[in-house]
């Protein structure tokens, strides 16, 4: 089926250049239509199936629909987890809208930088707005803009954004929305946890889950590599090196391991720079522009960049720690694999996570054969009589969210993981 048939007016169509969007993919197939019919959408598709696109067609559609008001009014306002993500978000928006007339305003905002240019921005008013949660009520609470005739409210990474690390600012944007409006709701995972509030948001909602059929399913090759813990460092160096990986994305659980194994790793030669949210937003956007212009070989990250980043080229993702959920485990691999290249998941278990990893492979219904590389067995043979049920081998204090179900570490949590990751890096 061709972009045409989907209902998108011809001068929107111009946009879309046949090299980088050849077709619809199914989920632009399905929600563009609708979500131009005006209903809620719920939408949940694989990384990178490009899911950017198939909330800011009908967003643009919509908006060059509706008669110009003076003043301008907020007509669409899209919720993004991450800076990264609002600019990118952001990015794709300003491409699509290039036919369009120029009298289009799109504003994005995030934390970690000035408010007052953005405050400046926003005097006169926008039509679309791409935001972080907590910039935005920081620009609410000082009256730069009204959310109150609102048309359509997105979140990408819904289920990121209807989590409990969000909720309170969620509930606090929902207060300044208009009870009537066009709700779209997007993400690769939707946990069930989630679903509830997801429900009590949406009205007689459009629902779509792509499974992929073999032919669209992310080509992603997972790998999973048994070495001991404080080997990690220099097997991934001896992986960077002898197999040629020109870009990676490495996955550790803390900043302070982001920054140890980024340091280890430039002292071995290797660009490397760590990505975490302690960074100044200066210093994030650079290591992100400096990656994506080859400038940067290895990104060593925490979970900031496990969600929606689209780098092109990405052909390996690394877990060096592995992540704290199945979901997060998709989040974190779809970083690859995207807009139909292949790609590479490697994750690195040791004798103490291989309990975890077991209940990442059976939420995800995957079966990965562990290889062990000459020069990094493991002390221990790899377990095998630990059933997915069994308890973390080094209890709750090792893993505070309790694996897979439990609980977010706090800060706590966090400063003994860190002081752990320093013993073992
Ligand atoms: P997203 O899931 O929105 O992050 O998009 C992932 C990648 O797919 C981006 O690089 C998009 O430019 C690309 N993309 C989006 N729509 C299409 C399409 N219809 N055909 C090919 N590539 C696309």
């Amino acid at each position: 089926m061709p972009f045409s048939s989907l209902g998108l007016r011809p001068e929107l169509l111009k946009a879309l250049k046949p090299k980088d969007y050849p077709a619809p993919t199914p989920i632009q197939t399905l929600a563009i239509p609708a979500a131009l019919q005006g209903s809620d959408v719920q939408a949940c598709a694989q990384t990178g199936s490009g899911k950017t696109a198939a909330y800011a067609l009908p967003v643009l559609e919509l908006w060059l629909r509706q008669p110009r008001s003076q003043p301008r009014t907020v007509h669409s306002l899209v919720l993004v987890p991450t800076r990264e993500l609002a600019v990118q978000v952001g990015e794709t928006f300003r491409s699509l809208a290039t036919p369009l007339p120029s009298s289009l305003k799109i504003t994005v905002v995030f934390g970690g930088v000035s408010i007052n240019p953005q405050m400046m921005g926003l005097r006169g008013g926008t039509d679309i707005i791409v935001a972080t949660p907590g910039r935005l009520l920081d620009l609410l609470d000082k009256n730069a803009l009204s959310l109150s005739r609102l048309n359509i409210l997105v979140l990408d990474e819904a289920d990121k954004l209807l989590d409990l690390g969000f909720q309170d600012e969620l509930q606090a944007i929902l207060k300044c929305l208009p009870a009537r409006r066009q709700n779209l709701l997007f993400s690769a995972t939707f946990a069930p946890a989630v679903q509830g509030l997801a429900d009590s948001l949406l009205k007689q909602p459009a629902r779509f889950d792509v499974i992929p059929s073999a032919g669209s399913a992310p080509d992603i090759v997972q790998r999973a590599i048994a070495v001991d813990a404080p080997q990690r460092t220099q097997l991934l160096r001896h992986l960077i090196q002898t197999l040629g990986w020109k870009r990676v994305l490495v996955f550790a659980a803390t900043q302070h391991a982001c920054q140890i194994i980024a340091a280890k790793l430039r002292k071995a030669g290797i660009a490397a720079e760590p990505f975490h949210g302690q960074l100044s937003q200066g210093k994030r956007s650079q290591v992100l522009a400096d990656f994506k212009a080859s400038r940067v070989k290895v990104v060593i990250a925490t979970d900031v960049a496990s969600r929606g980043l689209d780098i092109s080229e990405l052909p390996v993702v690394v877990n060096f720690d592995l992540p704290r959920s199945a979901v997060d485990y998709t989040h974190r691999i779809g970083r690859t694999g995207r807009a139909g290249h292949s790609g590479l998941a490697v994750s690195l278990v040791s004798p103490d996570t291989e309990a975890h990893w077991r209940l990442i492979e059976k939420r995800q219904a995957i079966s990965v054969p562990r290889e062990v590389l000459t020069g990094f067995e493991p002390a221990a043979a790899v377990p095998t009589d630990t059933g997915v049920n069994a308890p973390h081998p080094l209890g709750a204090a090792h893993d505070p969210s309790g694996g897979v179900k439990g609980k977010r570490p706090n800060k706590k949590d966090k400063l003994r993981q860190a002081r752990q990751q320093a013993t073992t890096l």
